[in-house]
């Protein structure tokens, strides 16, 4: 718990197209150890691996045998649940592998793979069908941030995901300003925290006061170990999405251990 109204903390770490599921095993037996030798309380921060497709069913036997206290997501799903969609995976096959997340609308996915605020839209019914909770992604581009501002596009693609969503409904959002991410350029502490607390309110308008209060809102963008305690000091921001931070076991375990960095 923090004092973010009482919300746990997630740190998520998304492996993009990286570490095949043997490198996957090294990793997670790595950062394990490694937070174990910390003696890092495993309740203090919630920890999720978002490995690719092809990782998963290692990644979950492995978590699942040695007990080590981590969530797993997939980066991605289809809107549809079964049939004729050659190349895509059902949301019911991440629940059956004990996926407890899915990252919908990340800013590759939307510029890589055209996917609209309706698909997004889609894969957030499609995650919450089969009891996954979405990872929505929400982040101005450059061109945006210059013509609109911050907090404008961000909160139009967070109202249009939302837009489906059953009052109550548990959702994680991740504020990824796209100038920031891999860019090694991270958007100010102040910053995430406006857009944040706007996103916050999206939440409460679209599915109530209640889910608002819990829902966390992340911040992602060439998050490390260096800067990850000025975003946790934020009243709205609950955790940290990380990209390539991710993929190094002692960095990211030091950005796990945030709490324990001087000054906070
Ligand atoms: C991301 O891809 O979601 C991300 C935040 O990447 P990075 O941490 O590398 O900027």
């Amino acid at each position: 718990m923090n004092e973010n109204g009482g919300r746990t903390p997630l740190i998520a770490g998304n492996w993009k197209m990286n570490l095949d599921h043997l490198q996957a095993v090294a990793f997670v037996q790595k950062l394990h150890w490694t937070l174990k030798d910390a003696k890092h309380e495993a309740d203090s921060v919630e920890v999720g691996l978002f490995p690719p497709f092809t990782d998963l069913r290692t990644v979950q036997t492995l978590l699942d045998a040695d007990k080590i206290p981590f969530e797993l997501g997939a980066q991605d799903l289809s809107a549809h649940d079964s049939g004729a969609y050659t190349g895509e995976v059902s949301g019911a096959f991440l629940a059956k592998l004990a996926c407890r997340y899915v990252i919908i609308g990340h800013s590759e996915r939307r510029a890589y793979h055209d996917e609209t605020d309706e698909v997004v839209a889609a894969k957030v019914a499609a995650a919450h069908k089969h009891g996954l909770v979405p990872v929505i992604c929400v982040g101005e581009t450059a061109e945006d941030l210059e013509a609109h501002g911050s907090s404008a596009v961000p909160v139009a693609q967070l109202t249009a995901a939302l837009a489906g969503v059953a009052a109550g409904a548990e959702v994680v959002v991740a504020y990824e300003p796209v100038w920031a991410i891999g860019s090694g350029q991270a958007a100010t502490p102040d910053q995430a925290q406006d857009v944040a607390a706007k996103l916050r309110a999206v939440v409460r308008e679209a599915i109530g006061d209640e889910a608002a209060a819990r829902t966390r809102v992340l911040y992602g963008g060439s998050v490390k170990s260096s800067n990850i305690a000025g975003f946790m000091r934020e009243p709205d921001v609950d955790g940290a999405l990380v990209g390539g931070a991710s993929l190094v076991p002692e960095e990211f375990a030091a950005i796990i251990r945030y709490q324990n960095h001087v000054g906070v």
